[in-house]
């Protein structure tokens, strides 16, 4: 609002530090030591005062005894009100407002009885006392310390408007208001003391802030008056890297930026209220600290962008974790809501007018489903809601069911180097998974500040742990620091992939704030290898792969040794590599070096397809070599590029469900080919420019023929149990007969004989209202693959550019499938995934 005056400080207390008389002496110590000439001090309900008059209302409602409790609160005040050394007629004064407080409760407590209902509105005027009643303690301590304090009305400065029990300020009005009444008593010297969490609504009434409002209440002032500071004293050292309650060795952040503290605050870590920080502004510091330490630093929250920087230095891309208790998920599915627009939008206005707050919302790709997190609290409102506002869908039975299952909790991970670092869901789910928790759902937010992950709620506290110790979090701040264990990585084939990778991987350890470090330490193509103990720099990697674009093969580079493979396997392994993997990225007959490898203590990522799509007996026994020499082998990439598929399949297998059933797109090249004829492009042309994109095998035909896809389905049937052949797999060639024999040169020139066979078909498709893709099929029984003609409204037919898509029918899904779609070909996507399976196999062992 104003320029943020130098000389203000916004201290508030929260209610631990004000649990007690000796608390609150404690309290004036400090304001006293603050030198800041100007001070602000916000007050919150002594230590669980909140929660007892809810308490002693709700039973008021209920026609239960209250006397007790009211009277055990009385006491308790009164007790503080005259150990707080405060003499003569201030106290009895002190002693007579407390009095005065509580027969106000006791005869609210009658009528609410009376009424037999608590209302919100009366729910807030009577917990309003508690906030007041500190206030009212805290002033006269401290001006019996020797600060001039006085207390302010809360409804005279604070103005806010919205539900009852969650309002939010109005900055203007509080900012005037504040101008008005706190700035002269500030100026004067005095220290105005006001309770937090209340503030007055346009009609006059009270209104809370919602639960910890108190802290949104020094956020708003240190705003409207221009704090420098604002601090916020607590019974933690600061923001920590997890509930200390839950997570015994939580660490202090030392500094948080305020994206990451609001992303935490939202998601339940309840050391803020999620709306403090919207108040905060450029210009201010917000301070947690201890109360029971003033000296301590506490952790800093920042605005400022060119503070972002130090922030963003941390060497963690996981900051911390929280987790929101008693949360239901609503889920929306039925085959009626594929491509129909709008869907979310309704079921968040349903919601929204229903006063249910959304706290995740996730989709899958099919559109079948989307699912909602909402509180407990919230859930027969929230699934009456969507009913009603999905009640002509349900009839129709375009939406089968509003599902509603509760009992879990939502576990968000926040921390602003999550954007752009590989690995860290793959770190995530695989800590949960060793823990042995099952995700019911995920969400991760466009900003990737942020993923979470729906759990039981039973399995919360395990979970909160094991992500905790995964992402080391113990050792931030306050810490040691670990030192980063690298993986040694051996690329086998320095084609276009191989050279993305190496990209990839100099990159992504160039990033400090990675736990999990790999480097490459050798390059192999056909004619020999390049190869340093101590890694190669991601120059020398440069300087390779201008070399290998420019054709000149690895055995004439500087320092590159002419030999075979296997040699060259043998010839690395002989030096002490730090947990080396060998990652496979050529499209030859590999099995004997990869044999070799694992024989030499290497583990294996693949993305070549061959040595799993050979004769199944070879497949068989490269399995068992693997699994007998405790080695791992991961090839996401021979499936789906970077897509998550043979994750999916075990994880479902894991968790005891069946696959029965895949079915889909696997090939990005044949797609985009498919896609481009569609729109009218020749075949000759989308070839074409199919090749210049870089999404063929170096010979077009081995995409067109099928077989590439057919590997693919292959793989994919091993894994759900289908036994058999690649010859058993029944494929459909897109390369005419005629076309078949010809040198790749001749073949390129003779395209356009085929133009109009293909145009044709694709005009053919069209006037049946379908659109020609190019699918996969694989039970445990049969694989097949070859052109289809689907329904132009399907889920196939909206595949765009290289999307590959994949739906598995399993035991649990069997209904309605499970989906996976997304870029399914290319260099840059193929070595991420790679990536990915590179950083899990480093990061588990
Ligand atoms: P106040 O006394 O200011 O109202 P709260 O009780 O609302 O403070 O918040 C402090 C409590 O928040 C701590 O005692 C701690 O148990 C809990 N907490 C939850 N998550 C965190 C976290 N990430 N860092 C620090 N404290 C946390
Ligand atoms: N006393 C209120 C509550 O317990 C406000 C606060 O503590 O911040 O929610
Ligand atoms: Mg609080």
């Amino acid at each position: 609002m104003r320029s943020p005056d130098p000389a203000l400080t916004v201290h508030k207390f929260g209610g631990a530090a004000l649990a007690d008389a000796a608390a609150i002496r404690k309290v004036t110590s400090i304001v006293a030591s603050d030198a800041m000439p100007q001070k602000v001090v916000v007050a919150s309900a002594m230590l669980g005062v909140t929660d007892d008059l809810l308490h002693v209302a709700r039973q008021a409602a209920a026609g239960g005894q209250v006397q007790s409790r009211l009277d055990a609160l009385r006491e308790r005040h009164l007790t503080a009100a005259r150990s707080l050394g405060i003499d003569g007629g201030n106290r009895t004064l002190l002693v007579a407002q407390i009095e005065k407080t509580f027969d106000e409760l006791h005869r609210m407590c009658v009528q609410i009885a009376t009424a037999g209902e608590l209302t919100s509105a009366m729910t807030d005027a009577f917990l309003a006392h508690g906030d007041r009643s500190a206030a009212t303690l805290l002033a006269a301590a401290l001006t019996a310390s020797g600060v001039a304090a006085k207390f302010v009305e809360a409804t005279d400065v604070v103005r806010a408007d919205g539900p009852h029990g969650n309002a939010s300020p109005d900055i203007e009005q509080t900012a005037d208001a504040a101008e008005t009444l706190l700035r002269p008593i500030i100026h004067g010297g005095v220290v105005p003391v006001i309770p937090g969490f209340i503030g007055r609504s346009p009609w006059g009434e009270i209104v809370t802030l919602g639960r910890g409002g108190s802290d949104l209440t020094a956020t708003l002032l240190g705003r409207v008056l221009g704090a420098r500071d604002v601090i916020l004293w607590k019974d933690v050292p600061g923001l920590l890297t997890a509930d200390p309650r839950v997570v015994a060795d939580a660490r202090l952040i030392p500094v948080l930026h305020v994206r990451e503290a609001s992303e935490l605050a939202y998601y339940g870590a309840k050391v803020l209220h999620p709306r403090a920080l919207i108040a905060l502004q450029a210009g201010t510091r917000l301070i947690i600290r201890p109360y029971a330490d003033p000296a301590a630093h506490g952790t800093e929250i920042v605005v400022e962008r060119e503070r972002k920087p130090a922030v963003g230095r941390a060497r963690r891309p996981v900051k911390a974790l929280t987790a929101i208790a008693d949360q239901t998920l609503l889920t929306i599915a039925g085959n009626g809501m594929v491509g129909v627009p709008g869907v979310a939008a309704r079921a968040f206005g349903a919601l929204e007018r229903a006063g249910v707050s959304v706290s995740l919302i996730s989709q899958a790709s099919s559109e079948h489903s989307i699912c909602m997190g909402i509180p407990m609290s919230a859930a027969n409102a929230g699934a009456a809601a969507l009913r009603e506002a999905f009640v002509a869908e349900l009839a129709r039975r375009e939406i089968d069911a509003i599902e509603v299952r509760s009992d879990l909790a939502t576990i968000a991970v926040v921390g602003l180097g999550m954007a752009g670092t590989p690995g860290v869901a793959a770190r995530l789910f695989g800590a949960l998974a060793d823990e042995g928790v099952n995700v019911v759902a995920i969400a991760q937010g466009a900003s990737e500040l942020n993923i979470s992950v729906v759990v039981e709620g039973r399995d919360a506290a395990a979970a909160q742990r094991a992500i905790h110790s995964a992402f080391r979090l113990d050792k931030i701040g306050g810490g040691a620091a670990v030192h980063p264990e690298h993986a040694d990585v051996v690329i086998l084939g320095f084609g276009q992939i191989g050279r993305e990778l190496a990209t990839q991987i100099a990159t992504h350890s160039s990033r400090a704030s990675e736990q999990v470090q790999a480097r490459v330490v050798a390059v192999v193509d056909r004619s020999g290898y390049v190869f340093d103990a101590r890694g190669l720099s991601s120059k020398r990697l440069e300087a390779l792969n201008a070399a290998k674009s420019a054709r000149t093969p690895l055995s004439s580079v500087r320092r590159g040794v002419r030999a075979i493979a296997e040699e060259a396997i043998a010839a690395i392994s002989a030096h002490a590599l730090s947990r080396p993997i060998l990652v496979d990225v050529t499209a030859g007959d590999t099995g004997s070096v990869l044999e070799a490898a694992l024989s030499r203590g290497m583990d294996l990522v693949l993305a070549n397809k061959r040595p799993l799509a050979g004769p199944e007996k070879d497949a068989r026994a490269f399995a068992h070599a693997v699994a007998s020499q405790g080695r791992r082998l991961l090839h996401e990439a021979t499936v789906g590029a970077g897509l998550p598929i043979i994750d999916t399949i075990q994880k479902l297998t894991e968790s005891g469900d069946q696959v029965l059933r895949i079915e889909g797109c696997p090939s990005g090249t044949l797609g985009y080919l498919l896609g481009e004829m569609g729109r009218g492009t020749s075949f000759s042309r989308a070839l074409r420019s199919a090749m210049n994109h870089g999404y063929t095998e170096p010979d077009p035909r081995d995409d067109l023929s099928g077989m590439d896809v057919a590997r693919k389905a292959l793989i994919l049937g091993r894994l759900i149990g289908f036994s058999g052949e690649l010859t058993d797999v029944q494929v459909e060639s897109l390369v005419p007969d005629a076309l078949r024999e010809l040198p790749l040169d001749v073949f390129l020139t003779r395209l356009h004989e085929v133009d109009e066979m293909w145009e044709q078909r694709v005009r053919e498709a069209r006037d049946h209202k379908t659109v020609l893709r190019y699918r996969a099929t694989v039970t445990k029984r049969e694989a097949r693959v070859g052109i289809v003609a689907v329904d132009a409204s399907s889920s196939l037919a909206s595949l765009a550019g290289t999307d590959n898509h994949f739906s598995f029918t399993t035991r649990r899904y069997r209904a309605n499938p499970l989906v996976i779609t997304g870029p399914g070909a290319g260099a840059e996507v193929t070595a991420a995934g790679v990536l990915n399976d590179v950083l899990k196999v480093a990061g588990t062992r």
